[in-house]
């Protein structure tokens, strides 16, 4: 579980294309494209899906994963984390790829779904991949090697099983779903989904919660715990292929409810995100390095 950055790397890259996906490592490295000087916790916005190039796989529009390289060396070297952002910005477009059923661990279900938007119509699929973009910057910077499942948001998934199969493929050390809820308007807050038994993800049940706990702790500084969803802001899930068909430690986490104007205005708040971005990554360093 020690491999080198590189071997972690080569190894996802490796697996990936075995699977079938096209993948584009980075072509620039952020930090070599700004004065030195200027390091900044702003991290790209949607725009910077220019620093890859996409791919065309099913119908020509589906997404695929993107792996990127330490900038920094730091407590996560060697470490490798996937980060996927829930949905896709072209999903509501396309029923017939998204509307496939796919296995989901325990039957079928979905390719994926549309997800949900703010009253102003900013979307789910925007709200995760910029907050899993700003997340990555930071976790490069302390040294880990970030695996994004979708690697911009003008396309259409991955599936939900291929979401977990990235991961499981890259052996990576923990994965993380990032999501914002539509729920009843009344509700809000965060909640964090972690993994009930299923015939695959057994060894990884455990870890998970742990992962899941760890994040609760942390993200609970920028956002209270879910007044609608699970006990204390964690909630046991069997309905979710991402989480059934997991080979390594991984939750899903809901950020708020959009559909709940004072959550929504956070999460559509780039400073919040900034400071959700850093909770997490706080989360993730503190998971794998036990402190
Ligand atoms: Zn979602």
């Amino acid at each position: 579980m020690h491999r080198s950055k590189s071997a972690v790397a080569l190894l996802a890259v490796i697996f990936l294309v075995k699977a079938g996906y096209v993948i584009h490592q980075r072509q620039t490295r952020p930090t070599t494209t700004t004065t030195s000087s200027t390091t900044t916790s702003t991290p790209p916005s949607s725009t910077s899906t220019s620093l890859f190039t996409t791919t065309t796989l099913l119908s020509g529009t589906m997404a695929s994963a993107v792996v990127a390289t330490p900038t920094h060396t730091g407590p996560l070297d060697g470490k490798t984390v996937v980060l996927d952002p829930g949905h896709n910005g072209a999903n509501w477009s396309h029923p017939s790829i998204i509307n496939q059923l796919v296995p989901d661990g325990r039957g079928q279900k979905a390719c994926d779904t549309t997800g949900t938007a703010t009253n102003d119509n900013y979307s789910e699929a925007i709200f995760s991949f910029t907050l899993a973009q700003r997340v990555r910057e930071i976790l490069l910077a302390n040294g880990a090697t970030v695996v994004l499942t979708r690697g911009n948001n003008a396309s259409v998934g991955p599936c939900v099983n291929t979401r977990a199969e990235i991961g499981n493929s890259a052996h990576a050390d923990v994965a993380l779903s990032l999501h914002g809820d539509g729920g009843s308007s009344s509700g809000h807050g965060f909640a964090v989904l972690v993994p009930a038994r299923s015939t695959t993800n057994g060894a990884v049940v455990a870890t998970s919660l742990q992962f899941g706990q760890t994040l609760v702790n942390s993200f609970q500084s920028v956002m209270p715990v879910s007044s609608y969803l699970g006990v204390q802001g964690v909630q046991l899930r069997s309905d979710l292929a991402g989480l059934n068909l997991t080979r390594i430690p991984k939750v899903l986490i809901e950020c708020g409810n959009m559909r709940n104007v004072g959550d929504a205005g956070l999460m559509m708040d780039g400073a919040w995100q900034n400071r959700a971005a850093q909770q997490i990554a706080q989360a993730i360093t503190i998971f794998l390095t036990g402190g």
